[in-house]
Order: structure tokens, then sequence, then C-alpha cells
């Protein structure tokens, strides 16, 4: 590093200054003390570490930094919570540069410029590779958190948003790269890196679906068959899912074809597109669409329904059915 430890210390500081809504006693002390707020607090932490979740050379240090911060704040949102706090832990090679970490924590200041929540510190370390751990607080009002285990048979389940694009991304990012610089030229292959590197967390439209009677809900991190059976597994039912209901992102349908994959499988069992999927009774859904449409531009989709019978099943267009197997993006028997 070109900078020292003090240098670079100094540098985040700065960085991470400024107005903090809510923090009595910031960065730079043993610990940090905040105001209580009215509601239940929620805590979530995740973990991103290089080879597993990222590679270096396929997202900037600045993205990564955002992304670190969102995947928490898509937790929060998922349990129908403002994100108040974060912390963040990082270990980091020898080699890597002062500039690239200063960029990292610029990235997670934007981050958490833009969901309004106050980054409160954290701890640096060495470590063989990247690591990034980080640690949400959030808010409920008391009670009103939404889980995933309150789905009922008959409700509608849906997702906001598209998916499959950050799969897409991922599938882009890991063509030999004389194949994939001349894929790049294409907007639908930005859009999909721009999904991949930059997920955004749906605060405002957890809120929402959680006041137009949202009975289940959670985040989609790992694909819609997986995190599915997740919810159904919690709430004891299973589901059926209509596959020409599923809002395959755009910009994957477009690149499809160049990227020798199947879009309707990116979209059911791609991970980390961060939308979220909920369940709803079927007379809630019309005014659940409207106002995350009304108020975020922000389309929701219905998929299928939650039926008694555990198990996912699929129908087609024909109305065939086979199971849906909960497979997607599983972070460990990926192995990569
Ligand atoms: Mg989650």
């Amino acid at each position: 590093m070109e900078l020292s430890e003090d240098e670079l210390i100094a540098a985040i500081r700065t960085l991470l200054s400024g107005d903090q809504p809510g923090v009595v006693i910031g960065i730079g002390d043993d610990a940090a003390v905040v105001e209580a707020g009215t509601g239940q607090p929620v805590l979530t932490t995740d973990m991103l570490i290089e080879g597993i979740h990222f590679e270096l050379d396929s997202i900037s240090a600045r993205d990564l930094g955002a992304k670190a911060i969102a995947v928490n704040v898509s937790d929060v949102a998922a349990m129908a919570a403002s994100p108040r706090y974060a912390l963040v832990s990082i270990g980091l090679p020898a080699d890597v540069q002062a500039a690239w970490v200063v960029e990292l924590y610029a990235g997670m200041r934007q981050a958490c410029d833009e969901y309004a929540l106050a980054l409160l510190g954290g701890d640096t370390n060495r470590s063989g590779r990247v690591v990034l751990s980080v640690t949400v607080v959030g808010e409920v009002a008391p009670g009103h958190a939404v889980t995933r285990a309150g789905a009922q048979p008959g409700d509608a389940i849906v997702v906001t948003g598209s998916l499959g694009a950050a799969a897409g991304g991922l599938a882009l990012s890991r063509l030999p790269p004389t194949r994939a610089s001349r894929l790049l030229s294409e907007p639908w292959a930005r859009d999909l890196l721009h999904a991949l590197s930059r997920p955004v967390a749906r605060v405002g439209e957890g809120q929402t679906l959680a006041q137009a009677g949202a009975t289940a809900m959670m985040d989609l991190s790992d694909g819609l068959a997986k995190d599915l059976s997740r919810l159904c597994a919690e709430s004891g039912v299973g589901a059926r899912v209509e596959l020409v209901k599923v809002p395959v992102a755009e910009p994957l349908r477009l690149g499809s074809p160049a990227l020798g994959v199947d879009p309707l499988e990116l979209a059911i069992g791609g991970g980390e597109d961060y939308e979220l999927l909920a369940t709803l009774d079927v007379t809630d859904l019309e005014r659940a669409r409207t106002e995350l449409n009304e108020r975020f531009g922000v389309r929701l989709t219905d998929v299928g329904f939650i039926v008694e019978d555990e198990g996912l099943v699929a129908v087609d267009a024909d109305g065939r059915t086979s199971p849906l197997e909960p497979r997607g993006w599983d972070h460990f028997a990926d192995g990569s």
C-alpha cells in the first residue's frame, strides 16, 4: 500500500464523516452509540468473499462496496423494515492498493446515503483474500415484520421487478474475455453486468407490500425456485408456479442467444436479483400492484399460488406440470 495504515484510516474517516441521523457517537471511538428508535430493531449480517461471491477482476471496488451494503439492506427490506445503521468488517490481502480500499469505502458510503443509513465503523484486518462482512441494523413498527412463515393455501405468489438479469451478468462475466468484450457494446450486456454489480434493495416496496397485506416475504438472493422452496418450508405449504408468468428480465431475453443460455432457467434458478418474493391474499393483489406501480414505478407480477400440499410444481404454457426443483445458486455447493 502506498498509504500508511494511519493515513488510510484517516482517508476512510473523512469519507465516512458528515451528518449521520440518529448517531450519538460515530466512527472513531471504541464503539458507536445511537438513539433508540420507536420500532423494533431488525438485525442482519452478510459476508462477501473473494473467489466465492465475487472476483476482483470482474467488479470495481466502488460497485463491490455498494453491493455489500445493498444486499444487507435487501434483507432488512424483506422484513418490511427500514435500514438505519451499518457496521463493516473487512479482510484485505497485503497487496491491495490503498486507492482500491478508498474506492470500496466510497461505494459503501454512496449506498448508505442512497438508503439513508449511517455507516458507524467496523474493523479492518489482513487476510488471504478480500472478505467483506456487513451488519445492518434496521427498524420496524412493533409486530409489523413480515416473515417467511405466513403463506396460506390460495395466496398469490408475487415478485417485484424482473428476474434473471444478475445471473445473465454472471454468465457474461464468465465468457472467455475475447467473446465477452465483443458483446459489451450491446446495451443488454451492459444492463446485465449492471444488474449483477449494482443490485437495488426494495426498501419502500417491502413496506408497501406489507401494508397491502403480504402474508409472507423474503428477498430473492438465490433464485426463485430455491427461495420459494424456503418460504414454503417455513410456511408449511407448497406452490404452483406458472412458467409463462415468470417476469424474465428483458436484457436477459435479448442476450440469451448470444450467451447461449435459457432465459427462463436463469430467471428461475439464477441468484442475486434481490427482488422481493411475497405472498398475498388474491383480493389484495390488485391494490398491491397498483400501489407499487404508482409509488415506485415497479412492476409486481403474480407467478402462481400457494397450495396445501408441500413441494413446488411448475406449470407450463400447455398446462403440463413438473416438479420445480429447488436448485439455485448454492453458495456451498457451487464451489467456485
Ligand atoms: Mg434474504
